[in-house]
């Protein structure tokens, strides 16, 4: 049995135990959502009042040249890049994720729609995070494609048709925790004549990423969730250099163009990566990611992604350790995959009944969790500023809540509109 001490011990083992100071957490809460809204780190409110005052209110227009806001998305791109394996130049930081995996797909019938006309269908997860499915399922009916959801298991025979243009997946399930090999599955894409695109959201800052190695070929993901660049902060999109030059941007707007300044009335398309910006990019938002990407960044130091994956496969196998010693008997099971190469950095429980009370039980007593419908509890573990005590106390209130029957109170029934 694991004990409190134990917990203890792991995290005075913890080479990442320091960066936890990077961040702004109020007292008394164990935030395991950090895969959903990263936290504030320390620096952000200071650097983000500096754009406001300073560079927006004394350089006024002037700092588009003179604070480097012009090339923000350029720069912010090229530091996500080290992040998934991408190269210098092969990223931006731009618009939501949703919006760029509309470029993206796009930009893949396109492709296909010339290299290889008789292919048709657009593949992906029926678990897919829902917008990737509307979004996919939009393009389609535009582009004559046909939309078709797979259970993980048929990806295989599907793909062996021949029929498919594009597999579209997302590498981190965001309801499971299950995490596909993009290697494998993008070389399967490859050998039967589909391209890859891969949705990062739950990856990037997360899991190991090797997009290059993999050689995918489009990825898209997200700056809010494990890179802590703040509410609404924008996405990223990345195109593998094979494609970098022949893609065509479907919101071909100015930002795209290859002399935005020259106000013409051709769209010429910028070389490369830079084509994927569309219009006037958010500058306040845009800072608050750069200084998202500083905190990661200050991991280096101490071992970078691979010291971050050992502590979170820590972290995780640490709780579902708990749960299922402390919280046996009390209908939870095990919906993650326990083996690590095939797990991102979350657990989820599912319970049959009260999933959703027993998430608001936990959030009233500052474990914050999440529910994702209609039965699973997620709890999202982030190696940069969880501790291990952390994971004992929320399996501790998990235990209480379910022991006492405490998530059966009226209030904690009540359904809110974000869960
Ligand atoms: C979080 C998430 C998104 C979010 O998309 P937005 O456009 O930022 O709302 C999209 N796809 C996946 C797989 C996600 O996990």
């Amino acid at each position: 049995m694991t004990t409190l001490n134990d917990c203890r011990a792991m995290d005075a083992d913890d080479p990442l135990r320091q960066l936890r100071d990077l961040f702004t957490l109020p007292e008394g809460v164990t935030y395991l959502d950090g895969n959903s809204l990263g936290p504030l780190p320390r620096a952000t409110a200071a650097r983000v009042a500096k754009a406001i005052e300073s560079e927006w209110g004394e350089g006024l227009i002037r700092s588009w040249n003179s604070a480097g806001w012009f090339e923000l998305p350029r720069r912010v791109g090229d530091r996500i890049a080290a992040w998934i394996g991408a190269g210098e130049g092969e990223v931006v930081a731009t618009d939501t994720t949703s919006i760029n995996l509309y470029k993206v797909l796009s930009a893949a019938l396109s492709i296909q729609a010339e290299d290889a006309p008789g292919k048709r269908v657009v593949l992906s997860e029926r678990s897919n995070f829902p917008t990737d499915l509307y979004i996919a399922q939009a393009l389609c009916e535009d582009r004559g494609f046909t939309l078709k959801l797979l259970e993980p298991e048929q990806i295989e025979g599907e793909l062996a048709k021949g029929e498919a243009a594009v597999l579209m997946l997302t590498h981190v399930n965001y309801r499971t925790g299950a995490m596909h090999d993009m290697a494998a599955l993008t070389a399967l894409a490859h050998r039967h004549g589909a391209l890859a695109v891969w949705d990062l959201a739950h990856s990037v800052g997360a899991v190991p990423v090797d997009l290059r190695g993999a050689q995918a070929d489009f990825a898209v993901g997200c700056g809010y969730k494990y890179l802590n660049g703040g509410p609404g902060a924008p996405a990223f999109a990345w195109v593998n250099s094979r494609h970098a030059d022949r893609f065509r941007q479907p919101l071909a707007g100015w930002w795209g163009h290859a002399a935005p300044f020259e106000f013409t009335p051709e769209y010429r398309p910028a070389p490369g990566i830079v084509r994927y910006l569309c219009g006037t990019q958010p500058v306040l938002s845009l800072t608050a990611l750069d200084c998202g990407l500083d905190a990661i960044d200050t991991s280096r130091a101490a071992g970078g992604m691979a010291a971050l994956r050992r502590k979170s496969l820590a972290l995780t196998d640490l709780f579902i350790a708990l749960a299922e010693e402390r919280c046996a008997g009390h209908g939870l099971s095990l919906v993650t995959p326990r083996d690590h190469a095939r797990r991102g950095s979350q657990v989820c429980l599912s319970r049959t009944e009260g999933a959703y009370a027993i998430v608001q039980a936990l959030i009233a007593r500052g474990v914050i969790g999440d529910f994702r419908a209609p039965d699973i509890l997620r709890f999202g573990f982030t190696p940069l500023y969880l501790r291990f005590e952390d994971v004992w106390n929320a399996a501790e209130h998990l235990r209480e809540v379910l022991q006492d029957g405490e998530w059966r109170r009226p209030e904690f029934n009540r359904q809110h509109a974000v869960t």
